[in-house]
């Protein structure tokens, strides 16, 4: 007998192999083998078992991983999908949607799951109440609809999250649960463990190999029916799946930033419709794509105006940065009025979170004498200083190195550290407030295993008063005796190149204002910016989405940017600056040609036979080659080209006449991005 396997690399193409006696009827679609390829060995999947093969001297399979198939019923069509949109192998979308370290036992031992949810004993509000209905009617109709659940933060969606789980779980059906992977708190699991108990499995990065293949089994064998995770999870094999809920649906860690470059929401909506599954999408600043399709009737739009219990949403003051940098010459990180907030706040024994998205000390180490940058090697960024490492550090690769304290260029300059991060931030409170309990949370904080929940602990048992943080500490964090929350800055992400940067500074300050005022006592927002009247500061400082995406939408649409189209951005990669300049321009150009050139395969009409409105439809037009964002990574130039147009199809379809075999163009690897973030 003959195996055809799927491999994990860019080709679109399976293998045969002959199976070995031993493994003879072991092996089935969708069982994970070891096997031959090239110099050494691989792992793939199982599409097919053949009786005979045209291709002679096969070699053998070495052996099965698995025991049972770990891709089963309709993930072989999801990933199908995967890979027709995404633009990589079915080999590459079957290996995103399993784990590689996934080891499945020979027997597992079932055991249905006993009793569903409680159904909580919370009276719901009326809002609450009109959203369950909603949900309600469309989890008894067992049809594939998505929900955009639009709440202001502590309106209580997770208190509805649950609600949902439990009619699903009612019904003898399972659900996945998607939260962004950093508030995957403790205390958003609680929440879930003391509602539904050990019918709850956790699905994230942080897991062992073991816990992880523990987690599938269950749910696969439907003794826990519920899992709650970080992005991959949408691929769980979650057994009856009758609800997919994305929690904070705007996150931009719902995408994968490697390839297969996926969107979880995009795979939600399309398993499903595989599997006629209800999609809820929860956010207080949905993206703007889901809210259009809210808008066009396409989807399901419920909200909750107000927060539970008639609690306030917390005010929000704005100080303008101009004028404090005119009224002072060195400056602290703090202004005045935000220093003296502070101090209030500690004096009434409340505790405070400062956010500022952008790790470490300094932003850049700068020669005052010649003005030089220290940069990485490899990329072309600006070196971070980490005071906590005592080193300089690439936030992109990695490189470290210690501070010089002279100039390497001129070696005059003693070099200076400018801008600032949380490093800094958190410095600035021990010398402004020494007698304080100061603590930082952000990726060097809580890189080892506990350390997040214990920095979680502190602050919620008020050892530490004050708070200092990345996003991190924007998403989900519930501590009632927060009643200030300052934004140190609201431009970081204001200031990107993104067609995006308006809408996720909107997102940032809703949530991070959203933290504020939880508890019986109100909450303050102050927020330090240079552009205070920015739409994006404007309509967070009034808690005003509408205001947002009013502004926004009409934006996009003079732009020709999405929703009204889909974006793919292409990069090319080489070591040569001037190859990949020259590779990049041919490639806008050969892409130009294609897309001005109608595919005539098949059936379809001569190109003057297609109506107006549809060649419109199918028309795709080209941006670049222009460099990309960071030009340099890792010694590799990159130049980007982006195609737009209104269906994925055609785009999808014009890439795939331009480039070769394996995703390259001129023998340069060329990375895919659909709707790239
Ligand atoms: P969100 O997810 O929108 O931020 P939550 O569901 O976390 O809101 O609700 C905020 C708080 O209010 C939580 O402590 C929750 O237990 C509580 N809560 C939710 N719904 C109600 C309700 N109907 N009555 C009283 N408290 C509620
Ligand atoms: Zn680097």
């Amino acid at each position: 007998m003959i195996a055809e396997v799927a491999f994990n690399i860019p080709l679109e193409r399976s293998f045969h192999y002959l199976i070995p006696s031993a493994l003879e009827g072991m092996l089935a679609p969708g069982v994970r083998v070891l096997a031959p390829f090239g110099p050494r060995e691989r792992m793939g999947f199982v599409l097919k078992v053949l009786s005979h093969s045209p291709i002679k001297e096969l070699k053998a399979i070495r052996r099965a991983v698995d025991p049972r198939p770990v891709i089963t019923g309709e993930r072989w069509q999801l990933a199908s999908w995967l890979s027709d949109t995404s633009y990589c192998s079915l080999g590459e979308a079957l290996a995103a949607m399993v784990p590689s370290q996934l080891r499945l036992a020979a027997t597992a031992a079932a055991t249905p799951s006993r009793g569903e949810g409680d159904g909580g004993r919370i009276e719901l509000s009326t809002a609450q109440r009109r959203a369950v209905d909603v949900i309600a009617s469309a989890v008894n109709a067992r049809r594939a609809q998505t929900i955009l659940l639009h709440g202001v933060t502590g309106s209580g969606k997770t208190e509805l999250y649950l609600q949902a789980m439990a009619l699903v779980l009612a019904q003898g059906r399972g659900a996945i649960c998607l939260v962004p992977e950093i508030s995957l708190t403790p205390q958003t699991i609680d929440r879930f463990r003391e509602r539904f108990g050990d019918q709850v499995a956790l699905w994230h990065s942080r897991l062992t190999a073991r816990q992880r293949s523990d987690a599938w089994q269950r749910l696969e064998q439907g003794e826990a029916r519920i899992v709650i995770g970080a992005r991959s999870a949408v691929f769980v094999p979650v057994a009856r799946l009758g609800l997919i809920i994305l929690d904070e649906e705007h996150e931009p860690t719902y995408k994968q930033e490697d390839t297969p470059r996926y969107h979880a929401r995009e795979v939600a909506h399309a398993r499903a419709k595989l599997g006629g599954a209800v999609v809820l999408l929860g956010s207080a600043t949905p993206s703007v794509e889901s809210y259009y399709a809210a808008t066009k009737g396409a989807d399901r739009l419920v909200t909750l105006p107000e927060r539970v219990e008639g609690r306030e949403l917390p005010k929000v003051e704005i100080i303008d940065m101009r004028e404090q940098l005119a009224r002072r010459h060195r400056m602290s990180p703090l202004s005045d009025r935000l220093q003296r907030s502070i101090q209030e706040a500690v004096e009434r024994d409340e505790q405070v979170m400062l956010l500022l998205n952008r790790r470490g000390f300094s932003r850049i180490v700068q020669c005052p004498a010649c003005g030089t940058v220290v940069r990485c090697s490899r990329c072309s960024v600006p070196l971070i200083f980490h005071a906590a490492r005592g080193e300089l550090v690439c936030h992109y690769c990695n490189f470290h190195q210690p501070p010089a304290e002279l100039c390497a260029q001129c070696q005059k300059g003693y070099l200076r550290f400018r801008g600032t991060g949380t490093e800094r931030v958190e410095s600035e409170l021990h010398r402004l407030f020494p007698a304080e309990s100061i603590a930082r949370m952000d990726a060097d904080t809580t890189k080892r295993r506990e350390s997040h929940r214990r920095l979680y602990d502190a602050f919620k048992a008020r050892q530490v008063i004050m708070l200092v943080g990345t996003q991190m500490i924007a998403k989900g964090l519930d501590f009632p005796q927060v009643t200030l929350v300052g934004v140190v800055s609201a431009d970081t992400a204001l200031n990107l190149p993104d067609f995006r940067a308006g809408e996720r500074t909107f997102d940032l300050l809703t949530q991070v204002a959203g933290r504020a005022g939880r508890g019986e006592r109100p909450g303050r927002v102050l927020i330090q910016t240079y552009c205070p009247t920015h739409y994006a500061i404007e309509a967070a400082r009034h808690h005003d989405y509408q205001r947002f995406y009013a502004e926004e939408i009409r934006m996009r649409r003079r732009l020709r940017l999405p929703p009204f189209v889909r974006l793919i951005e292409l990069t090319l990669h080489g070591s040569s600056r001037q190859r990949v300049m020259e590779a990049a321009s041919a490639l806008a150009a050969a892409l130009k040609r294609t897309a001005a050139r109608p595919a005539t395969r098949g059936t379809s009409s001569p190109a003057r036979m297609v109506p107006a409105r549809a060649a419109a439809r199918r028309r795709v037009t080209l941006l670049g080659p222009a460099p990309h964002r960071i030009p340099r990574l890792r010694r590799s130039y990159r130049m980007c080209v982006i195609l737009k147009g209104r269906t994925l199809g055609a785009m999808i379809a014009v890439l795939r006449r331009t480039l070769q075999p394996g995703r390259r163009f001129r023998g340069m690897p060329v990375t895919v991005d659909v709707d790239p973030l």
